[in-house]
């Protein structure tokens, strides 16, 4: 049975580029109904916090990936969070010295810092020299006595080490440029290497499908599967997400966790599609697709090698494509808190008129990309108008202010207002005064709204209603009367 993990450090919130790893390893297992585990990489004491595994399990859920295993649900493998499998790698260390395929080390950071200046000037690899492996007895026993804080080195063979990657296909590293690597820190905390070989081992992992920094690391996971007397998994190492300039994806380049994403009002499945679409595209090409649509076409092997790049625009479009289909009462309770943090509608959600604001947000969840734009989009009908001094300028001239008249003449001859009584008054006053198209459309626009862009405009007519539109044109037919005064 196909088992592949998903192994975060929990040292930050957890980025696109971290997520997609857990996309596609949650896609490979759903593929091969297999099992898909969560493990929390947090043997780095001092940078790993609770609140990030927390959050990092909220954000993976709200883009809707599930897991077997993990330290909220259980599972037979269990714990999984790294921490607290510390006596397990003490365990093994000890073995493994027993065994002689590791040793102790009493280089000092300071010493290992200058040796790797040193052989950096001459050209040499920054490799540890292995000095410790071979020390006398008395050596040893000297360096301890002196009270020296030691580390666990595991014993590199220096031989070509060849192993095949699903995606990149035959990989090799020549382990003599690689010195012995720490497996056990002086604080007895296990090395990143030695936590994620022994767990892997131990939590069965088929498959290690992670990202491309950390293909170097493998040979030395290799190693330590051997050294265990296991056959090493299947690894899969995906390309690296840029961002636009093709630096990798970082802060820099704008939002960057998921769950800024999340608060500003993306839809999950939105991101899962775009995410999905990075480094991997269906064979048909289509852009927009559920995760079920492609689980049993999914093959990892046809992931690109090269690095995908981030591009927030294709993911503000794919977004608004899927605001277009959600359904309206959906759209409605996310719409509300960005709605009342701009102070537009009733910090009380019982006093709120849902019956509008679902008319509201089915008028302008064409015009935006993602919800938390829906206060400065929606505003216009909740805010009397302010217009600019460049649209008072062109709501005053001659035709404008004919246009706007004629308009409102023919708003009061009415009891009601609907798309289609809207429809009848823009005709009527298209034939009195001979202007068509945008030429009208556009003055009764910037007086109904202040802007030049926005919803359609019957649709803002019919939220408005009669009474707010009169006010508001009737605002504007005084302005000519200002600016001649
Ligand atoms: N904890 C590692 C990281 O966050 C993942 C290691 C792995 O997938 O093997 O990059």
């Amino acid at each position: 049975m196909v088992r592949v993990r998903f192994a975060p450090s929990p040292t930050g919130l957890l980025h696109i580029g971290n997520a997609r790893v857990a996309v596609f390893n949650w896609l490979f297992a759903r593929r091969h109904n297999g099992a898909f585990l969560l493990r929390i990489e947090d043997t780095d004491l001092a940078r790993s916090e609770k609140k990030y595994i927390d959050q990092l399990i909220e954000d993976l859920h709200w883009l809707g990936l599930t897991w077997q295993e993990g330290p909220d649900v259980g599972g037979p493998y269990g714990p999984y969070l790294q921490s607290e499998r510390l006596h397990i790698y003490r365990d093994i260390c000890q073995r493994f010295l027993q065994e002689g395929c590791a040793y102790r080390c009493y280089c000092t950071p300071a010493e290992l810092e200058e040796r790797r200046q040193i052989a950096k000037r001459t050209g040499k690899p920054p490799r540890y020299d292995n000095r410790c492996r071979n020390l006398s007895n008395e050596q040893r026993k000297a360096l301890e006595t002196s009270g020296l804080n030691c580390t666990v080195r595991f014993k590199v063979p220096e031989e070509l080490l060849v192993f095949d990657d699903l995606i990149r296909g035959t990989c090799q590293f020549d382990m003599s440029l690689v010195g012995d690597f720490v497996i056990m820190r002086s604080d007895g905390t296990p090395s990143f290497h030695f936590a994620v070989a022994v767990d892997d081992i131990l939590m069965k992992i088929t498959h290690v499908i992670r990202g491309e920094d950390h293909l170097t690391n493998t040979p030395c996971h290799i190693l330590l599967f051997h050294a265990l007397g296991q056959k090493p998994p299947h690894f899969a190492h995906l390309s690296l997400t840029m961002g636009a300039d093709r630096t990798l994806l970082s802060k820099r380049h704008g939002a960057f966790s998921l769950s800024e994403y999340h608060n500003m009002g993306y839809l999950p499945e939105a991101l899962l599609n775009y995410m999905m679409l990075l480094g991997w595209a269906p064979k048909d090409k289509r852009d927009k697709f559920t995760a079920s649509d492609i689980t049993d076409t999914f093959e990892i092997g046809t992931m690109s090698k090269a690095s995908s790049v981030f591009d927030q625009q294709k993911l503000n479009w794919m977004n608004g494509q899927y605001l277009r289909e959600a359904e309206i009462e959906r759209l409605v309770n996310l719409a509300i808190p960005y709605l009342q943090a701009a102070g537009l509608v009733s910090a009380d959600d019982n006093a709120i008129d849902r019956a509008q604001l679902r008319l509201i947000v089915d008028a302008v969840r064409n015009n935006i990309s993602c919800m938390s734009q829906i206060a400065q989009e929606a505003n216009i009908f909740f805010k009397d108008v302010v217009i600019s001094k460049q649209h008072i300028e062109f709501l005053s001239s001659e035709i404008t202010q004919s246009i706007l008249l004629s308009f409102y003449h023919e708003l009061c001859k009415r009891n009601i207002l609907s798309p289609d009584i809207f429809k009848d008054i823009l005709k009527t006053v298209q034939k009195e005064t001979k202007v068509h198209g945008k030429g009208l459309y556009l003055p009764v626009r910037v007086a109904l709204t202040g802007r030049e862009h926005g919803p359609e405009l019957y649709g803002i007519a019919n939220i408005l209603g009669l009474d707010t539109c009169k006010k508001r044109i009737e605002r504007f037919l005084l302005i000519r009367k200002q600016v001649t005064l």
